[in-house]
């Protein structure tokens, strides 16, 4: 049995997933084409670890 140690970077894309989710349900702008300006940061930094974390997997897939 090997414990995996925690996944930082998973927990926090996960956590930027929810945050976008939840943000653009409530928001018409973020809805629509010209995002606030709350919501431009909360999306860039959700585009930004979804592409570290598919970054990482490839990686580790070794396909390259
Ligand atoms: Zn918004």
């Amino acid at each position: 049995m090997s414990a995996r140690p925690t996944d930082d970077l998973y927990v926090r894309y996960m956590k930027a997933v929810e945050d976008s989710t939840k943000h653009t349900v409530d928001c018409p702008a973020c809805q629509g084409e010209t995002p606030c300006t709350e919501g431009t940061s909360i999306h860039e930094r959700f585009a930004r670890l979804q592409d570290a974390y598919h970054n990482r997997l490839k990686r580790q897939n070794g396909n390259g």
